[in-house]
């Protein structure tokens, strides 16, 4: 059990840390919801040296939740480009949307309406919550856990629904109820600088004295995960095709990885392909089915892509034809210098930065 006191303790240190180490940061001291919004979301799985960039831009180019509902959705995934995990950036074009239409422009207060609009669960609520309108709702993100679990040496798996349940109860017992702002941010911003996953700087801690992880010498063992994530493995066959100025790009449909994405037509194999393997392959007949001579002149290296549940191999094939047929004319054609107006993953991005097709 832990004693208010205790809890007191922890809280008061945490807040006197946050005040000397806290990083200057756009979106820091700030009560705008729809800033600290786009942020968080931004900063779901991003660094923040990277999202920094993305932020700034962001906001210039929608710098009120008007300005993004009003925008093509297209737009918004082009401003996303090279983040990944574009489900965020459609969400946040929808959820916008939504306080158009349902909240009259007016960024809700309200944490449960908060809780309604698209893309936002506990996490982000409580963090524009409480660092927007100081409501008393703690965070619990990846730093929290790891800070709760080390400090009061939490055994239960951070990925069970009892450890979620756990410490969620910890970090709400945990929450100061003057500053609850405050006390979110220097807890998040403890994991994110002092109490980090590899060697935590333990030795200059100001809470040492209390740290159980700590006095039982094993930081390294906390938090503590149940399950490890499996990974698949996929491989793609990206054919970048010429004809006189133009290439083709289709729109990714599926819900797996970069949804509504542009890319190359691509064929999805269990392993990539040599020149003459695609040659026999049935995908590759029917694309090219009487367009004269396909001749493929280059295949790239192997590329190497990591999601969080998937690694992509991917290779990209260019391909010069002689004639169009009818089923070229279904993708989207593109000239050349006109690529870079289409959102494309970061993998397909990479390959046109080289430059070397
Ligand atoms: S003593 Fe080490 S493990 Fe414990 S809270 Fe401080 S930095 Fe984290």
């Amino acid at each position: 059990m832990n004693s208010a006191d205790s809890l007191k303790y922890i809280a008061d240190k945490l807040a006197n840390w946050y005040t000397v180490n806290k990083r200057d940061l756009p979106w820091r001291d700030i009560s705008d919801p729809y800033r600290i919004w786009i942020s968080e979301i931004i900063l779901q799985q991003t660094r923040v040296n990277q999202g920094m960039d993305y932020y700034n831009r962001f906001i210039e180019r929608f710098p009120t939740v008007v300005h993004l509902a009003e925008s093509d959705e297209d737009a918004v995934l082009k401003y996303w480009q090279g983040l990944g995990y574009y489900t965020r950036a459609r969400n946040l074009h929808k959820a916008a949307q939504q306080i158009i239409s349902k909240q009259g422009g007016i960024f809700p207060s309200d944490y449960n309406e908060v809780l309604k609009l698209s893309g936002i669960g506990d996490y982000t609520a409580a963090a524009i919550c409480s660092f927007a309108y100081n409501q008393p709702y703690a965070v619990v993100d990846g730093n929290v856990y790891r800070v709760l679990s080390r400090l009061f040496g939490i055994q239960t798996p951070i990925d069970s629904s009892a450890g979620k349940k756990e410490f969620k109860l910890l970090a709400q017992s945990l929450l100061s109820t003057s500053t609850p702002g405050l006390h979110n941010q220097a807890l998040m911003e403890f994991g994110a600088l002092q109490c980090i996953p590899a060697n935590p700087d333990c030795i200059d801690c100001p809470l040492q004295s209390v740290c159980k992880a700590y006095g039982m010498n094993q930081v390294t063992l906390f938090p503590v995960k149940s399950q490890k994530t499996k990974v698949t493995n996929r491989f793609f066959n990206y054919l970048f095709i010429r004809f006189q100025d133009k290439t083709y790009l289709q729109r990714r449909v599926a819900r797996d990885v970069w949804q509504n994405l542009f890319e190359f037509p691509l064929i999805e194999s269990d392993r990539l392909l040599s020149a003459s393997e695609l040659i026999e392959n049935d995908s590759f007949k029917s694309i090219f089915f009487d367009t004269g001579e396909v001749e493929i002149y280059k295949i790239s290296n192997p590329m190497k892509h990591v999601l969080s549940h998937r690694v992509i191999f991917a290779q990209f094939i260019s391909i010069n034809i002689a004639n169009e047929n009818e089923m070229l004319k279904q993708f989207v054609q593109v000239p050349f210098n006109e690529i870079d107006h289409y959102a494309v993953s970061r993998l397909m991005e990479l390959f046109l930065e080289n430059g070397d097709h």
